[in-house]
């Protein structure tokens, strides 16, 4: 008798907190941050959420000061002004470094950071865009060399006439950092978009996929079809961001094609990468843009951890197979499925 008189209101305590707790939505937090040239979203759910975004924010500003290729004191403008000397970097900047060099190689010399003396001569890094002449070009291709990009522990030595930006890494390495402390911080379910990088973690809180948006290259305003994703990473390079138009009426973009100095142009307008490493996404979403409809096709064939949707400047969409019960096309182009071994 006594037992029941305390354990009754025990009971009756109990199934409310949990009972209560179930109705209560689940805590969430967002965040907009402006760095890295791009409006970067975040939103997490879960009690550690508000943490969580702090940390994430104070560590993109953290990665911008050692990446920045335009801000004096970054690594990257260290080891561009060292003439040819070693350079102690951060790790982060090793990493990077590291991984320039080593898609340099994997991806056959499309995705090479030491491209940025022909991209600064074209003007995407100012914004003040022209054609060069063909003869300027081919003087700064000489510079360009991805081969001879060495890193030693947390030294990292280019040529003396080189100069490197990771501007083709750095959010997708930025988007696996934050789902990083995301973790770390008992965040379950988080999505952020980094300008064109969207990467999540987990599913959504109610359990279900994530949909993603990835935009028509010829309508932008538009989405041509949208993927359903957990846990990973979708990166698009494109031939409409940062692109200008020349007197001689032609579209001039800001992935350059490090075979020719010229911007890439193999019959893709745009790549969209998925999977799981945010850095590997972007390295590749840029790298297969350069190498163009055929050697991306080749390339996909040997790496089925990734899948992509590509677009053909002749408005096909291709998509491999992987993602056949993932994607949701609302455009009226033609579409066909890359099959793989
Ligand atoms: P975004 O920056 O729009 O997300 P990307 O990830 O494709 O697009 O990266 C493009 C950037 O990468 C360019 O702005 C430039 O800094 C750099 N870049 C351009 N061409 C190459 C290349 N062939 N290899 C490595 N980096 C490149
Ligand atoms: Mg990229």
């Amino acid at each position: 008798m006594k037992h029941s008189i305390i354990i009754a209101p025990l009971l009756a305590v109990l199934i409310c907190t949990t009972s209560c707790r179930s109705l209560q939505p689940t805590q969430s937090a967002e965040r907009d941050v402006f760095a890295m040239d791009t409006f970067m979203t975040m939103k997490a759910y879960g009690d550690g959420a508000a943490k969580a975004l702090d940390s994430a924010e104070e560590r993109i500003h953290e990665l911008e000061a050692e990446l920045s290729v335009t801000s004096q004191n970054s690594d990257i403008a260290r080891i561009n002004r060292a003439n040819g000397a070693e350079v102690e970097v951060s790790h982060d900047t090793a990493l990077l470094v590291g991984a320039g060099a080593s898609y340099w190689r994997d991806t056959d010399g499309a995705l090479d950071i030491s491209v940025y003396p022909v991209l600064t001569e074209w003007g995407f890094t100012t914004g003040e865009y022209h054609v060069p002449d063909a003869a300027a070009i081919a003087r700064l291709l000489e510079r360009v060399s991805g081969e001879d990009i060495s890193v030693d522990g947390s030294t990292v030595q280019i040529p003396a006439d080189s100069k490197i930006d990771l501007g083709a890494l750095a959010k997708g390495y930025t988007g696996d950092e934050i789902m990083a402390i995301f973790r770390d911080n008992g965040v379950k379910s988080a999505m952020i978009s980094l300008g064109g990088n969207v990467q999540a973690l987990g599913s959504k809180p109610d359990g279900s996929d994530w949909r993603v948006g990835i935009k028509d290259p010829f309508t932008t305003d538009e989405n041509m079809c949208v993927v359903s994703i957990s846990d990973k990473a979708v990166v698009t390079s494109g031939n409409y961001e940062r692109c200008f138009t020349a007197d001689d009426g032609r579209n001039y973009w800001h992935i350059i094609d490090p075979s020719d100095g010229y911007p890439a142009d193999n019959g893709l307008v745009s790549v969209t990468i998925i999977g799981g490493e945010g850095l590997r996404c972007d390295a590749l979403s840029t790298a297969l843009f350069v190498m163009g409809t055929e050697k991306a096709q080749t390339y996909l064939n040997g790496h089925t951890e990734v899948d992509a949707v590509l677009v053909t400047d002749d408005a096909r969409i291709l998509y491999t197979d992987g993602l056949a019960d993932k994607l949701e096309i609302m455009s009226d182009m033609p579409s066909e499925v890359i099959a793989r071994d």
